[in-house]
């Protein structure tokens, strides 16, 4: 190997030394090398090695079964976001001529995506009130061609957390699938699958990971679906890169030490803010919602919080506010946002590790504005 040309290629690879890195290394490869035909036909005959890292990657395997993990369940796959891990769920369970029967509360992206997108797949969306479990039965009963329910743990941006013993009896008496988004309480907080549901959805981009550098995925539940959601995932295109999988890996580490700081600070935020505003704050979670009172001037609230940023997203290290609103829920009509009470007061915090005396003297300042 003389030319500069071979030797710029081929030299960094041939230098195969026996390494034992502490951690998992980045195998930031579009596809994997075969030494013979055998080796090759080994793949094919299930040894686990790797061939495409749009249909397997190292990273991405590992954060799939680090999920499954956190969530006692037996499998799991990570995707490119939330959204599409919820897709690859939906379409694990439902396809053409299926219903689906979810909360009207949901994540703003999700409610899209099924009021949306799931009718050009020849799928049918009821949405229904889960405060009122007499209507989720309702529809179950008036359309056996639901084949999935569909909810969040706690939802945004009330927080409420929803009852999953009722949801769990409800899928078995009428031979229906349940996947809940746990993207807000986290598996530190709550467990779903634990409780009964076939599959759960991450928006890892959150939480999980946790330092708001990543957009990803992940679908956890029973292996049989998991299978279903993998495959159409890698058909779809709809996997995850290694190196997200990589850094979603590293937050999660830090999961249950970010989970009870955050908790902690939400707790005294939520306690700070009674009786200067209208809140919610379920007892569990790092997420505080409020609206201030009506003669508060919103804006000037917003630009009055100094360090602490508007950005339309949550879970990060810093403690965040955002805007249903004007960014979650923006897509909702009116009527919509009337309806599931997203006035222009409402206020959504996401508490951050930050000393809790410092954030509650930021927010003080901007009541004070
Ligand atoms: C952010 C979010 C999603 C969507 O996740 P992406 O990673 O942005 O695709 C879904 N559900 C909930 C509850 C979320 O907060």
């Amino acid at each position: 190997m003389n030319s500069i040309n071979t030797k710029s290629v081929h030299t960094a690879s041939m230098k195969e030394r026996t390494i034992q890195p502490k951690v998992m290394p980045l195998y930031q490869t579009s596809a994997f090398a075969f030494s013979s035909l055998e080796e090759l036909e080994g793949y094919y005959e299930g040894n686990g090695t790797y061939l495409y890292s749009r249909t397997a990657n190292p990273n991405t395997d590992a954060l799939g079964q680090t999920v499954a993990d956190l969530e006692e369940a037996p499998r799991g796959v990570a995707a490119s976001s939330g959204m599409s891990a919820i897709f690859a769920g939906i379409l694990a369970v439902a396809g053409a001529g299926d219903h689906i029967l979810a909360a009207e509360d949901v994540y703003g992206g999700t409610f899209h995506l099924l009021k949306e997108e799931l009718v050009h797949l020849g799928m049918t969306v009821h949405f229904a009130d889960f405060t009122d479990l007499s209507q989720v039965e309702q529809i179950l009963i008036d359309y056996p061609e639901v084949k999935l329910i569909f909810s969040e743990s706690i939802t945004n941006p009330f927080l409420r957390v929803e009852d999953l013993a009722v949801l769990e009896q409800l899928k078995k008496h009428y031979g229906v699938k349940l996947m809940i988004d746990n993207t807000f309480a986290t598996p530190y907080t709550i467990q779903p699958y634990a409780l009964g549901a076939d599959l759960v959805a991450h928006s890892a981009t959150k939480y999980l990971g946790g330092h708001s550098d990543v957009t990803a995925g992940v679908l956890v539940g029973d292996a049989d679906l998991i299978r279903v959601a993998e495959s159409r995932i890698v058909n779809l295109g709809m996997n995850l890169s290694p190196f997200e999988a990589w850094l979603t890996i590293r937050g999660i580490k830090t999961l249950a030490v970010r989970m009870k700081a955050q908790t902690e600070n939400a707790a005294a935020i939520a306690a700070f803010l009674e009786g200067k505003a209208q809140v919610w704050y379920p007892g569990m979670g790092a997420i505080v919602t409020f609206a201030l009172p009506e003669s508060m001037d919103v804006s000037k609230f917003f630009s009055s919080l100094g360090w602490i940023k508007i950005v339309p997203t949550l879970a990060g290290v810093e403690t965040t506010v955002s805007y249903p609103f004007g960014t979650s829920h923006r897509a909702l009509s009116l009527e919509e946002k009337e309806k599931i009470g997203v006035t222009r007061q409402v206020i959504r915090l996401s508490a951050g590790i930050e000393g809790a005396e410092d954030i509650l003297t930021q927010l003080g300042a901007a009541f004070v504005n």
